[in-house]
């Protein structure tokens, strides 16, 4: 707002009465304040530009049909949500993350001048699935210990089952999304270290060369760490869920591609980890 009030100092001559300006009391925000209580922001984070009947119509949906839903556009991007009952603004807030066209719609409760900021939105509740874990690890008390890796758990489930690729837990946690998705991590037990593998749920877009969620490849602009620029493919397709490929990591390729692999060794090398 002060970096507009700078500019329009700048570039206009402004007349005195345009100089003057007008006073609000608190008195005169009150009514708007008290109707953004009700109200929550969200900013989709990725490059499509989403239109608002689009994202009227998949709110309202995922929402049940909120009584008096009115959405609107604050710019690129950002929405506002205005509820006309407090259960119905928790439901859709309880029930985060919200993702439209394979795009994270990050939402959050109203507050001064949230729909401004970038930064407000950097924290998103994400469904992480956690691989390659012993199944005598697969309890609440170890996804919880696994989810100190992100900002804060929110919830473990232990999906009953399996299948080719063995059992999983998952952790619904607040991740930092500013940063790269986290790929695994090593755990120990009695000093013995194995590394377990995290996928992202909900065919997420994010990044290959860096790992951050809301740009593509060829639209990245972070710096990326020294590291990482010596190897190629250090993020891919295989981090997001129920994706058909396997991390680098896994021995069990299935057949088809070790058949590729050594028929045309270039061809699957660049071709490998590409989206869709
Ligand atoms: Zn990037």
């Amino acid at each position: 707002m002060a970096e507009n009030l700078t500019k329009a100092f700048q570039r206009f001559d402004l007349s005195n009465k345009e100089m003057e300006g007008i006073d609000l009391e608190t008195d005169d925000v009150l009514a708007g304040i008290e109707e953004c209580k009700l109200t929550l922001v969200g900013r989709i984070m990725g490059e499509k530009v989403a239109n608002l009947t689009g994202v009227k119509n998949y709110t309202s949906h995922v929402w049940g049909y909120p009584r008096n839903l009115q959405v609107s556009e604050l710019g690129p991007n950002v929405f506002q949500f205005n509820f006309a009952e407090e259960k119905d603004k928790e439901k859709a807030l309880n029930r985060r993350p919200w993702v439209i066209d394979n795009q994270l719609l990050v939402v959050k409760p109203w507050s001064l001048g949230i729909e401004k900021s970038t930064e407000a939105f950097h924290e998103s509740h994400l469904w992480i699935q956690v691989w390659n874990l012993p199944i005598h690890w697969l309890s609440k008390v170890v996804g919880f210990k696994l989810g100190q890796m992100f900002s804060a758990v929110k919830e473990v489930i232990i999906p009953p089952g399996g299948g080719k690729e063995g059992r999983h837990m998952k952790i619904l946690a607040e991740v930092d999304i500013s940063q790269p998705l986290a790929r695994g991590t090593t755990v120990k037990f009695n000093g013995n270290p194995i590394w377990v593998e995290f996928s992202y749920e909900k065919c997420l877009d994010f990044c290959y060369k860096c790992g951050i969620i809301g740009h593509g490849d060829k639209n990245c602009k972070t710096t990326v760490e020294k590291e990482y620029n010596q190897r190629e493919e250090q993020f891919g397709a295989w981090m997001r869920a129920g994706n058909i490929m396997a991390s680098p990591l896994r021995a069990s390729r299935t057949v088809e591609e070790s058949i590729l692999e050594k028929v045309e060794p270039q061809k699957q090398k660049r071709g490998g980890y590409k989206r869709k």
